[in-house]
């Protein structure tokens, strides 16, 4: 049985939800979604441990309200950095050496589901790199900001639908993979806003297991009320079940 090792990069200062607390703390179901998010990881058997990476002055207040949760797994609060790749950078650095998978994901994804992450890390295990991707539903144009007013770009190509996916996380990688990664993009200055893009640069493959609209990043203000909506309709849907199994 391999051991996958998560990791969470939650250290954004989150400006465009235009709310005053960072939006890895905003309350979902009263729950902040740090935590949120951390308790449909450990519903999965497969982690065996997790790392946040958070800011530095929200360290031992997380590490407190985590201590609360009472997992039956090991979770660690570390710093993060200035980028999204630094934070989980210096949680990678944690990372015990006998890890076999590493598994990044948003702390502000809460709404991923059991069965993604299981299918996600069955992949990770047969081909090393796997992420979690949906179709693109609008048409994606390549621009250049060109010298345009700030608001108006210029297209340089149409990228055809079929060849584009949207990537999620988790993202799931065989761990001294995801270390070369790093280090190769260390050493070249490279900056990435997942970790597929520095494994891809690597020249191996990623595959890309079909995702959920509804693990949704919680990013824009309107997004945290959508996962409320799908939250309401979740415990619906499981109501429906057991009561059709009581009666
Ligand atoms: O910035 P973005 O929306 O891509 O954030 C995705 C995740 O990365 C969030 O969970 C956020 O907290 C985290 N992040 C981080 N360190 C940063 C910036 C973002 O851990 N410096």
């Amino acid at each position: 049985m391999s051991r996958t090792f998560a990791i969470l990069p939650a250290a954004g200062l989150g400006t465009r939800m235009g709310a005053e607390s960072p939006k890895q703390l905003r309350l979902l179901n009263g729950v902040p979604l740090v935590v949120f998010t951390l308790r449909r990881l450990l519903a999965s058997a497969d982690i065996a441990e997790c790392l946040v990476a958070t800011r530095g002055d929200e360290l031992d207040s997380l590490a407190d309200r985590i201590r609360q949760e009472r997992f039956n797994r090991p979770v660690r609060v570390v710093r993060g950095g200035d980028s999204r790749q630094e934070s989980v950078g210096n949680a990678l650095e944690q990372v015990p050496p006998d890890g076999d998978l590493i598994l990044v994901h948003d702390a502000v994804r809460p709404l991923v589901t059991h069965e993604l992450v299981t299918r996600v890390i069955a992949e990770a295990r047969a081909c090393r790199a796997a992420i979690l991707g949906i179709p693109a539903m609008d048409t994606v144009k390549e621009v250049k900001r060109a010298s345009l007013p700030n608001d108006v770009a210029l297209i340089t190509a149409t990228l055809p639908r079929e060849r584009v996916v949207l990537a999620q996380t988790p993202q799931v990688f065989d761990a001294a993979l995801l270390r070369e990664a790093f280090a190769r993009a260390r050493a070249d200055g490279v900056t990435a806003s997942d970790e597929a893009g520095l494994v891809e640069r690597l020249g191996h493959d990623v595959h890309v297991v079909l995702g959920s609209e509804r693990n949704l990043k919680v990013t824009r203000p309107g997004d945290l009320e959508l996962a409320e909506f799908y939250l309401a309709e979740e415990r619906a849907a499981e109501d429906r079940r057991s009561g059709a199994a009581k009666g």
